[in-house]
């Protein structure tokens, strides 16, 4: 093997490394880069419909007014409700599709389902809910009972209006606030809207050929079916006993599910087009000595500690330590050592030594499942050939294994995906693998109209629609407001700035919004809405920004982070984000804040 020579004590060849990584891209760029996904409506509407409420619930329509009306039950809703509620918000509104509080936890209830962010920093608000998780890292039921006890802490529930969709919210520019029409015919009017409609909220299919002629049971993992597969989501699928079942998706949803299945189906498909990364899970139960030693204030410094770690920015100490920010030690590290020589290291050197200890994380992944999988042929298409951050790193115990089964078989499609789908089955390569039941692990919607992911429109001053006005990429004020919008907020991933533990974004997009209302409030405002030059200049700010790792996403294997191999055209999820990163973005809109000068927003 030609080592690079620059490099001593390497055990890999980083050419070779490069070069493999550079054909497996290659092999899964498709033409139709994110059209090959179909979207769920018309025929395929059924693979949204809420399995977990009973039919027939109806409610009188709502035609008051309130304060705020808060779209999104989900972690982002619930933390604006509760931060809302502190303030003493007068009337709150909180209008979401689930029968429940819970957002992405109501819906994703797969076996196995749980956060591979740590519990103690994705949780929010544990300190003022009194609440501490049982273990590590916490699995979906726990999770969703804790947004319960949010929605309950606080109060909200009174407030909320559930297996309700919006159907359009209209600027009434003569009373300075918004209409919100929904499927339960409320039209109710409120001063402000808070959108937190999630970003991974719509369910995709692969637009495999055929996929619509299917006879058999089928669903989305995000709707998983235990009327068809007995057990719920800590198991005990006891019905699949005598099912052949094939799961489609490989992504941190399939790893979760696919041991669940493995030990109860009585045959398992694994269709894989490109394998994750998975490492250790590592779980372990809450030490009570450490639970005692906490002192006020303790989630939020491990938050931050945390942001500022993944953000690359070297800490002291490590409190997370996990997977997460595993490679951020590996490259800590390796710098002071570097920097010893007296070199001062270029950003050259820098991208290059972060490199490397890539290398080193993924051959140490690849290695692990040649010690796990003991067929060395499936051991082989279950390694991972691209840059860990190219896809949403996994943690799991018991996929691997789960290969070892003989009822497990993987059909690894190369890259290609499944070929197409019959009546009776799935066919690649010129197979036709039957079986009663397929599950589309295949993921959600990135990339598409935000108006569309959200399921309605939004129409400002003058009938202008968000649509529109968006349609050549998102316009906004720190991610926040738009022009022609105003009143109306954004809570997620909209030109702002994404961090690997969501909950800490939307505390701080929280924190900024409801300060925003109080300044209104005691201004005795009616609107909040950013100036045209105020707007153009953070879309600017954003698209002048040096744009966070576009190479290293033009490099990576596609995915949803990468706008399916199209980095820099702005469907990735990473796409219309601020360059320099969530601990600068947070930084520059408190510094925002705190000049009280409110530059590029018209608070009137
Ligand atoms: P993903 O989008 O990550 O994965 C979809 C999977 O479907 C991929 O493996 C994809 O392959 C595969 N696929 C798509 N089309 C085809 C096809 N035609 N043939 C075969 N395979 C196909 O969705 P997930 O639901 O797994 O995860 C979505 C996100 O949700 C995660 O990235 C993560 O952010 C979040 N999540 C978080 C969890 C947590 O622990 N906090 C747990 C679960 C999900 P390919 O890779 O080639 O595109």
């Amino acid at each position: 093997m030609a080592l690079d020579t620059a490099d001593t004590g390497l055990d890999f060849d980083p050419d070779a490394l490069r070069e493999r990584y550079r054909l497996e891209r290659d092999r899964r760029l498709r033409p139709e880069a994110n059209d090959q996904y179909v979207e769920v409506k018309g025929d395929f509407s059924h693979y949204v419909d809420d399995p977990y409420v009973e039919p027939g619930f109806t409610r009188a329509a709502l035609t008051d007014t309130v304060d705020v009306v808060i779209i999104g039950g989900g972690f982002g809703g619930l933390m604006a409700g509760a931060q809302l509620r502190k303030a003493g918000a007068d009337t709150i509104r909180i209008i979401e599709k689930g029968g429940d509080f819970g957002g992405t936890w109501y819906w994703n209830r797969y076996p196995g389902a749980q956060c591979d962010v740590e519990a103690y920093i994705y949780l929010p608000l544990l300190e003022e809910t009194g609440f501490l998780p049982k273990e590590k890292y916490s699995y979906a039921p726990e999770i969703l009972a804790h947004a319960r006890r949010i929605g309950e802490h606080f109060d909200l529930y009174k407030d909320a209006c559930f297996q309700t969709q919006i159907s359009e919210l209209r600027w009434l520019e003569d009373e300075k606030l918004w209409l919100v029409t929904t499927n339960r015919d409320d039209r109710m009017k409120a001063r402000f809207v808070i959108m937190s409609n999630g970003p991974l909220n719509r369910p995709k299919l692969p637009g495999i050929p055929g996929i619509d002629r299917y006879k058999g049971h089928s669903f989305h993992t995000s709707r998983w079916d235990y009327g068809y597969t007995g057990g719920d989501t800590t198991g005990n699928l006891d019905k699949l006993a005598d099912k052949r079942v094939a799961i489609i998706g490989t992504g941190a949803t399939g790893i979760q599910c696919v041991s669940h299945l493995g030990r109860h189906a009585k045959q398992l498909y694994v269709f894989q087009r490109t394998p994750s990364s998975v490492d250790l899970r590592g779980n372990r139960p809450t030490d009570p000595a450490w639970a005692k030693s906490l002192t006020p204030g303790w989630q939020k410094r491990r938050m931050d500690n945390f942001n500022l770690l993944v953000s690359g920015l070297p800490q002291d100490e490590d409190q997370v330590q996990d997977g997460w920010t595993d490679i951020i030690r590996n490259l800590s590290a390796m710098v002071p050592a570097r920097l010893a020589d007296g070199a001062a290291m270029t950003m050259e050197e820098l991208e290059r030594q972060v490199e490397l200890a890539d290398f080193r994380k993924m051959n140490q992944i690849r290695a692990r499942v040649d010690e796990v999988v003991k067929d060395p042929k499936t051991a082989e298409a279950l390694k991972p050939w691209y840059r860990q951050f190219c896809k949403r790193p996994t943690f799991n115990d018991d996929y691997l294994p789960t290969f070892n089964r003989p009822n497990v078989q993987l059909i690894d499609t190369l890259g290609r995906g499944v070929d197409s789908v019959t009546e009776t089955g799935l066919v690649f390569d010129g197979v036709e693998y039957e079986v009663d039941c397929i599950i589309f692990a295949t993921g959600f919607e990135v990339g598409t109209a935000y108006t569309r992911r959200a399921g309605f429109e939004v129409y400002g001053v003058g009938g202008q629609t968000l649509t529109d006005h968006w349609t050549s990429g998102m316009k906004t004020l720190h991610g926040f407001y738009s022009h022609g919008f105003p009143n109306c907020f954004h809570l997620g991933i909209t030109q702002n700035a994404l961090t690997v533990n969501f909950p800490h974004m939307l505390d701080e997009q929280v924190q900024h919004v409801a300060a925003l209302i109080q300044e209104a409030s005691d201004r005795q405002a009616r609107t909040i809405e950013p100036t045209v030059d105020g707007e153009s200049g953070w879309v600017r700010t954003v698209r002048e920004s040096p744009q966070a790792n576009l190479q290293f996403r033009r490099d990576c294997t596609p995915g949803y982070y990468n706008g399916e191999g199209t980095a820099g055209s702005g469907a990735g999820i990473f796409e219309q984000l601020y360059g320099p990163g969530p601990v600068a973005f947070y930084d520059l809109v408190r510094d925002w804040r705190a000049a009280g000068t409110f530059d590029g927003l018209a608070i009137a």
